[in-house]
C-alpha cells in the first residue's frame, strides 16, 4: 500500500480534517538506523505528524519538526517537503524501557516548528514547550499557541507503521449561517476521539472517515503521496568536512588514513581519501561556495 495522505472537509462546518498512514517510508528509515524500540514509535509519530503539517504547505518548501529535550531523548528532527519527501533522525543519551511514552523520553523539552520555502521568502518557526506528555498533545499546544487554531491530534506508530489524524476547526462564522452547524466543531471532535491506533493504521483513510463520521457530510480530495528520501550530497558533506578546517581533516587523515561521514538522518557513508581531502582544501573546483558571512 502506498504511503498517502488524504484530506477532508465538513462540508456543512468549518472543520477539516487529515488522515496519513506511512508505511513504506517509516519501514525503509527504520531499515537504516538502529533506534530503540521506544524511540522508533516516536520517529513514526513524528513522520505522521510532519506529514500532516506539510500537506497545508502552499509553497515549495520543507517543513521541519524539531524536538530537543533534557531526558533520554536529546533530540527528534523529522522533515517533510511539499513534495512528500520525508525523512527523521533521533539521538538519545540513555537507554528506555521498550514502552517509554513521550514524558519518559524528553523531559523540559520543546518542540519547534520550522517552514523553509525553497525559492527565497520568509523562513517561519514557531516554538512550544512541549507539554501533555505525547507528540499529538504537544501539536495541539503548538496549534493553540503558534496559530490560534483549535486543533485535534492523533498520532500512533507500531514496528511497521504510522499513522496521524487531524481535525481542525477553521476561521469561520460562530454563528450558524447558510445552514452553517455551530455543534459541528464539538462534534467532529467527540466523534473522532473514538478513533483508536490500529483503526488509524491499519483500515483505509475512508474508512476511517466512514466509520467516524457516518452521519456527516464529508468531502474528500485526492491523496497525496508520500515517501522516504534523503537530501544528502557528496557535495554537502564536503562542505561540511570543509568548514571543519584543514587541520582536523588532516588529524583524522592520519589517524584514520580516510575520513569517513555517516548521514545523520538516512545512515548513507562517505568517504574521503587523502586525495578527496587534498582536493578539498587545495582545488578551488572542488571547494564548496563559501558560505555567506553572518552578521554580528
Ligand atoms: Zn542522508
Amino acid at each position: 500500500m502506498a504511503d498517502k495522505l488524504e484530506r477532508f472537509i465538513f462540508e456543512h462546518a468549518d472543520v477539516r480534517g487529515e488522515i496519513v498512514q506511512l508505511d513504506q517510508a517509516y519501514a525503509e528509515i527504520l531499515a537504516r538506523t538502529e533506534y530503540a524500540p521506544a524511540v522508533q514509535r516516536l520517529v513514526g509519530e513524528g513522520l505522521a505528524a510532519v506529514a500532516l503539517l506539510a500537506a497545508t504547505l502552499k509553497y515549495p518548501s520543507s517543513l521541519t519538526l524539531q524536538l530537543q529535550s533534557q531526558g533520554p531523548l536529546s533530540l527528534l528532527l523529522v522533515q517533510a517537503g511539499s513534495d512528500g519527501a520525508l525523512r527523521a533522525m533521533a539521538r538519545s543519551r540513555a537507554a528506555l524501557p521498550e514502552s517509554a511514552d513521550l514524558a519518559e523520553q524528553a523531559q523540559h523539552g520543546t518542540l519547534a516548528i520550522t517552514i523553509d520555502p525553497e525559492q527565497g521568502g520568509e523562513r517561519y518557526q514557531g516554538v512550544v514547550d512541549l507539554a501533555g506528555g505525547s507528540l499529538a498533545a504537544a501539536l495541539e499546544h503548538y496549534f493553540r499557541e503558534s496559530e490560534q487554531l483549535p486543533t485535534h491530534v492523533w498520532l500512533s506508530a507500531s514496528a511497521h507503521q504510522a499513522a496521524g489524524m487531524l481535525i481542525q476547526r477553521l476561521p469561520g462564522d460562530e454563528s450558524a449561517i447558510d445552514g452553517g452547524d455551530a455543534d459541528a466543531w464539538e462534534r467532529a471532535g467527540h466523534l473522532a476521539a473514538t478513533v483508536t491506533g490500529q483503526e488509524l493504521r491499519e483500515l483505509e483513510p475512508t474508512e476511517v472517515m466512514r466509520r467516524l463520521f457516518h452521519e456527516e457530510d464529508i468531502r474528500v480530495f485526492d491523496p497525496m503521496p508520500f515517501w522516504f528520501r534523503c537530501r544528502c550530497s557528496r557535495n554537502r558533506v564536503g562542505a561540511m568536512l570543509h568548514g571543519l578546517g584543514e587541520q582536523e581533516m588532516r588529524e583524522t587523515l592520519a589517524e584514520q588514513g580516510q575520513v569517513e561521514v555517516h548521514c545523520d538522518f538516512c545512515n548513507e557513508p562517505y568517504r574521503f581519501d587523502a586525495v578527496d581531502i587534498e582536493a578539498l582544501f587545495t582545488d578551488p573546483a572542488a571547494q564548496p561556495p563559501a558560505q555567506s558571512q553572518r552578521s554580528h
